[in-house]
């Protein structure tokens, strides 16, 4: 702005605009001039002048008067005539040529002044983020050189920070909003922070701020302490009130790092470490946490190999009736058969296959093979027995997920009555209209829904009253206990009622004992799976038990 001041001054003090126009007759001319040649051509010229002077008019007085009086009077006026008409000549060519220079010495300073307005504006886009004007990524980089080569011996803290749940702002209202929201959030750490901490954007919902020398962790902590407060004041956009928290990672300079790219690096592996706990806090960067990140890429470069390698596999597990003792149907259990690690527990990978985005290519193959197995025990005779597969939320959700279904039990041609889908309360909730509508059209091709692992998630009655399932899975957690605990036992017995009134049938997981398979069958629990029966087994195994156990 003082730039632009300056020029503007320039500009009027000089009536440069009129001048301006001028110079682009006069600039070439400014620029051909040769100094010494000019001077050389003015003083040939005053001496020209001053010789014919001299000489012709004394022989024109002389052929005018002979007086002698005369004569003096009339070469002092020439004398003077000379001296004026010079001064005139000297004048007119001496300004001309300064004001060519005056044009040159203009011009030059107004493009000094342009190219500086310039680089201003050039350092101001590089520099800072034109959304929030806090200073960007770069600005950010150079901050944390400076500190590093200027405080070497001092400690500073780099902080990552994600805001939670972002998405919803801008999915629910619009971009606009969303930008608004940065702008807010910006400035509340613009106002919120200490003269020396230096905030910048990095990009999209990611801000980083530096805290130089600081002295221990707990100073660090006070201080995100009272950010997280501030943060966490609702935002109100269009009369709507929104909450919003923030999840943040922590790395330290020189300990957990002494470059920047490793510095932002640890704090970022930190962030989602605060992201996959509960969010809305902060983490400070240890070790532990970039191995358990390098396996997970491992992981999740391994997993994508999996598939093509056939390194899959189902494993069953037998479901009884507990009245009849019978197996009525089998749970299919993915295993993989890691190269070097061999197996390997769903547990462990399929939670990095949904994060990574792989768990509908899984989850089709696990479809395909239990359908393909169902229909083998269809041909063996078993027609009766179940087959129950776990489904993702994410495949539930996934464009086609039915019409899937519905392609491959055409495929097999298999009895869909005995087809069982295990979906959890979690994960239907993730996406629970969607969800909901993917489950009312399962059941119309009458495929059967069970909620796995209730007790785990919210447990809500409310879900359990309004979701269609079928069978509800008890979690082997209430289980386990159910033998020991008057609490635990307590809340089966009410489960297994409230099931029944809600005209669903349920199966209780992970029996061990013939404690806990009595008291299930003391409060009419339906069905039962568990180690006490048998462990998950490969295909070939499973075959033999059920011609061992069940008659075709
Ligand atoms: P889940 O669906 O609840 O499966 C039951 C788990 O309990 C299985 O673990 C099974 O081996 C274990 N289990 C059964 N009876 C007992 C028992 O008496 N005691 C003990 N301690 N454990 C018992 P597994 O096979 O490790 O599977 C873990 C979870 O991984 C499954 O829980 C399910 O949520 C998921 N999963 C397994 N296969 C698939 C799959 O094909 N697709 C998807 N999306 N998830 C799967
Ligand atoms: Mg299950
Ligand atoms: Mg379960």
């Amino acid at each position: 702005m003082e730039l632009k001041k300056k020029i503007n001054v320039i500009k009027q003090s000089a009536g440069v605009k009129k001048e301006e126009q001028r110079f682009k007759t006069n600039e070439f001319k400014a620029y051909a001039i040769r100094p010494t040649f000019e001077s050389v051509r003015i003083a040939c010229f005053y001496l020209l002048i001053g010789v014919i002077w001299m000489c012709y008019p004394n022989y024109l007085i002389n052929k005018l008067t002979h007086n002698n009086a005369n004569f003096y009077m009339i070469d002092i006026t020439k004398g003077l005539a000379f001296v004026v008409f010079t001064s005139i000549v000297i004048f007119i060519l001496i300004s001309k040529r300064l004001h060519l220079y005056k044009y040159a010495a203009l011009k030059s300073e107004l493009s000094y002044m342009r190219e500086k307005e310039q680089e201003v504006r050039l350092h101001h886009m590089a520099y800072v983020d034109s959304l929030t004007g806090l200073p960007n990524r770069m600005a950010f980089e150079e901050r944390l050189y400076e500190l590093m080569e200027e405080q070497k011996e001092k400690s500073h803290a780099i902080l990552f920070i994600d805001i939670d749940n972002f998405k919803n702002i801008n999915d629910s209202r619009g971009h606009i909003a969303g930008d608004c929201f940065l702008q807010h959030i910006a400035k509340v750490f613009k106002s919120n922070l200490d003269k020396e901490d230096f905030v910048a954007r990095l990009g999209g919902d990611e801000f980083a701020i530096i805290f130089s020398d600081i002295g221990d962790r707990t100073e660090i902590a006070e201080k995100m302490i009272l950010l997280f407060g501030k943060v966490k004041q609702p935002w109100v956009y269009e009369k709507q009130e929104f909450y919003e928290s923030m999840s943040v990672g922590i790395s330290i300079y020189p300990e957990d790092g002494d470059t920047i790219t490793l510095l932002l690096r640890n704090a970022d592996v930190a962030m989602y470490c605060s992201k996959e706990h509960s969010k809305d806090c902060f983490t400070f960067y240890d070790n532990k946490l970039q191995e358990e990140k390098t396996e997970k890429v491992t992981m999740i470069n391994e997993l994508h190999h999996a598939l093509e390698n056939d390194e899959f596999e189902l494993y069953y597990q037998p479901v009884l009736n507990l009245k009849t003792s019978e197996i009525i149907g089998v749970e299919a259990l993915i295993r993989w058969n890691h190269p070097k690690k061999g197996m390997v527990s769903p547990g462990e990978f399929i939670p990095v296959a949904e994060e990574a985005g792989m768990i509908n290519k899984i989850g089709d193959w696990v479809l395909e093979t239990a359908f393909a197995q169902k229909a083998a025990w269809e041909k063996e005779g078993y027609t009766n027995l179940g087959v129950s597969v776990n489904v993702s939320g994410y495949s539930l959700t996934q464009s086609g997920f039915v019409e899937r279904v519905k392609a491959l039990i055409a495929k097999y041609n298999i009895c869909c009555e005995n087809i069982i889908l295990e979906i959890t309360e979690t994960a239907v909730i993730r996406e629970l209209n969607v969800s909901l509508q993917v489950l009312k059209q399962l059941r119309r091709l009458n495929v059967r829904i069970a909620l796995d692992d209730f007790g785990t998630g919210y447990s809500s009655f409310n879900y359990l009253k309004n979701l269609p399932i079928d069978i509800v899975k008890l979690d082997r957690s209430f289980v386990k206990e159910i033998a020991n605990n008057c609490n635990d036992s307590a809340i089966v017995q009410s489960v297994i009622q409230m099931t029944h009134l809600l005209n669903k049938q349920i199966l209780a997981e992970g029996i061990e004992s013939n404690e806990q398979l009595s008291m299930l069958c003391k409060n009419q629990c339906n069905y039962g799976q568990g180690f006490l029966f048998s462990k998950p087994l490969p295909e070939n195994e499973f075959s033999m038990l059920l011609e061992e156990k069940c008659a075709v």
